[in-house]
């Protein structure tokens, strides 16, 4: 079956069309600046990239875009539009309804839509995309692929703030987590690896990009992990501060003379990495910069891998004992640097660096030495294929 996987934000649209059999993607792309100007990017597998300045007005327009690419006659990779069998759509937050993916009909869509008070920049975008879809492949099964599922198996002790308790019951203040299908594809697959059951492992997943999140899977499942009623919590990250003391929040407040939400506005979008160095938030930059002498961009990079560090200790605790740690996304796949410093501080786990296995890119390897008790590994991580196995297994039930 043919898989179109979208992942629809507020004003851009990225796309992938997997062939599930071979798994193989297709065509791929990303549609920029709906509903202000608009840009299509369309690379068929194996094709040159192609470029579009063609307005697009909105969502629905985006779409019809990129299902003309895929069906063009020229840089196309499918016949007519029946040859896609079905849609998964990557959504941001299912709440405490969905613990699993599922098939979008018009009640699902409505729990998605009940859910949207949670994740009001992310959920009503993702509902626009599936609205799009549904009006221009009317019949195709779509399904809905959540951020949060693989995170409904914490236990109350993990997903419970230590707030007054009516918090929860009444406004749904608690633990949600994200980067689920990441969490999920990437712990599987290590195991896969390994050669070993999931069920047997217990599993440290450290997605560190530009959103960076750490999960204790233990036994397949998400036991803890770090971000929490947004995705705001946790580790430092590129622009976003991750955990700090609330009380902080009043007294900027105050200093600076701004309201709440321009205050949180600063601790999602200039804090971070981004906000300690005063550089950049790619760790790119921040790694030349420092190697130049700032002393900032080397504060950043240390407050970053110590804090993914402590994480690492924190579910070791949780889980009483780790097996195996993967690092995935952005920086996890392609920073040495940062590898082998949040390693640096593992050797109480048993846990080493092998240098040489760790002069690698993008690439499944093990990256401890093999005296480690520990493993440790780069896991690349890829939530499109894990969207569209989830679709093709909900589709086919
Ligand atoms: P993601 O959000 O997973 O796409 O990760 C994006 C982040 O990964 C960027 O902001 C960079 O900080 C980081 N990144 C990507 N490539 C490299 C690289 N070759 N070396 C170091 N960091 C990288």
């Amino acid at each position: 079956m043919k898989v179109l996987v979208i992942n629809c934000g507020s004003s851009s649209l990225k796309f992938q069309l997997i062939d599930s059999e071979s798994e193989k993607v297709l065509a791929k792309g990303l549609c920029e600046r709906i509903g202000i100007d608009g840009r299509l990017t369309y690379s068929p597998a194996g094709g040159d990239k192609h470029v579009f300045e063609d307005p697009l007005p909105n969502h629905t327009v985006a779409v019809s875009g990129v299902l003309a690419k895929l069906t063009d006659e020229k840089i196309g990779v499918i016949a007519s539009l029946g040859e896609i069998g079905a849609v998964g759509h990557r959504i941001v937050h299912g709440g405490e309804k969905f613990a699993q993916s599922t098939l979008l009909t018009e009640e699902a869509i409505q729990a998605v839509e009940a859910c949207s008070e949670l994740a009001p920049l992310h959920n009503p975008a993702n509902i626009i995309g599936i609205r799009a879809c549904q009006e221009l492949m009317p019949g195709v099964p779509m399904v809905g692929v959540f951020d949060t599922a693989f995170h409904q198996t914490m236990p109350p002790k993990a997903f419970l703030y230590s707030l007054p308790y009516e918090y929860y019951t009444k406004y749904g203040v608690r633990r949600y987590g994200f980067h689920g299908t990441s969490h999920s594809y990437v712990s599987k697959r290590a195991a896969e690896i390994l050669g070993k059951d999931v069920k047997d492992l217990k599993i440290i997943v450290c997605h560190l990009g530009n959103g960076a999140s750490i999960c204790a899977v233990d036994g397949g499942k998400s036991v803890d992990t770090s971000m929490g009623f947004t995705p705001l919590e946790g580790l430092t990250m590129g622009t976003r501060s991750g955990g700090m003391d609330p009380a902080i929040i009043e007294y900027i407040a105050g200093k600076e003379n701004m309201t709440l939400s321009e205050v949180l506005n600063v601790l999602n979008k200039k804090s971070g990495v981004q906000g300690i160095s005063g550089v950049s938030s790619d760790f790119r930059d921040l790694e030349s910069a420092a190697a130049e002498g700032n002393q900032r961009a080397q504060d950043a990079l240390d407050v970053f891998t110590y804090r993914v560090a402590k994480f690492v200790g924190y579910y070791a605790a949780a889980m009483n004992g780790v097996d195996v740690i993967c690092f995935t996304a952005g920086i996890g796949e392609n920073d040495m640097a940062v590898r082998a410093e949040v390693m640096s501080y593992l050797g109480y786990l048993g846990c080493y660096l092998d240098k040489e296995a760790n002069n690698v890119r993008g690439e499944e390897r093990i990256i401890s030495t093999p005296d480690s008790r520990v493993t440790a590994m780069v896991v690349p991580t890829n939530e499109e294929l894990a969207i569209a196995r989830e679709t093709v297994a909900i589709v086919n039930k």
